[in-house]
């Protein structure tokens, strides 16, 4: 059975019983263009890279395939205007700096850039997300520009080696994501899980899950 086939298979099993269907974010970053036309080929659409000058090759060679490219890694300002020219979704907006950024380069022949807003469930003052009080606001700005469509929540919790404790963290997402949802209509994704930990996310109301090495193996270099 190929990898894919076998992650797929994992994810239905892991769906609970008349929840939504989740969707796989293949995270392909650091591999080669081959390996995503092979996966490509295989059916696979959705693929997630980290960097924004190493997606743009990726990106131009694949084009004309009908795939859906998703930026998951640390957005900075001066990568907004390529962000938003050349990616289908950006899920780690985490700052209101950048929404009139990404708004502006939009192009207008494309449909509006899909945006998820990052969430920081643990206090590390390193990682990137935007703590979960000012979710709300950043939600607004997002859902006020036209060029941009709100879709939804994404995490990345600290890899604690108790299962337990991402697990609370998942749910702590699910909740503010059910609650925003109230006021959001748009929002339909819930971004959370890796290769790790994907089934307890699923578990916890996950709608998307990221997965790399556990879809490619082990990534080069
Ligand atoms: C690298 C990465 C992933 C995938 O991680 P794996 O453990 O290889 O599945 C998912 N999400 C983000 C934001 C990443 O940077």
């Amino acid at each position: 059975m190929s990898a894919l086939r076998e992650i797929l298979d994992r994810i239905e099993a892991a769906r609970p019983p008349g929840g939504s269907p989740v969707r796989l974010l293949a995270v392909s970053k650091g591999q080669p263009v081959e390996r995503i036309a092979a996966l490509a080929a295989q059916g696979q659409r959705h693929f997630g890279e980290n960097y924004v000058q190493e997606a743009l090759v990726k990106i131009a060679a694949l084009a004309g395939r009908g795939l859906v490219w998703h930026l998951i890694g640390p957005l900075q300002s001066n990568k907004c205007a390529d962000a938003a020219r050349h990616f289908d979704r950006v899920e780690s907006l985490d700052r209101a700096k950048l929404v009139p950024l990404l708004a502006a380069a939009r192009p207008a022949d494309l449909a509006p850039l899909e945006v998820l807003v990052q969430v920081k469930l643990d206090d590390e003052a390193t990682k990137s997300g935007a703590r979960p009080a000012e979710v709300p606001e950043l939600c607004r700005l997002v859902a006020s520009e036209p060029r941009l469509s709100l879709r939804g929540l994404m995490t990345i919790p600290r890899p604690d080696p108790d299962l337990a404790v991402r697990r609370a963290r998942f749910a702590d997402l699910k909740a503010l994501f059910d609650a925003l949802r109230r006021d959001f209509p748009s929002i339909d994704t819930l971004s959370m899980g890796m290769s790790e930990d994907f089934e307890t996310a699923i578990a916890e109301g996950a709608t998307e899950v990221r997965i790399g090495t556990a879809l490619f193996g082990p990534r080069p270099g």
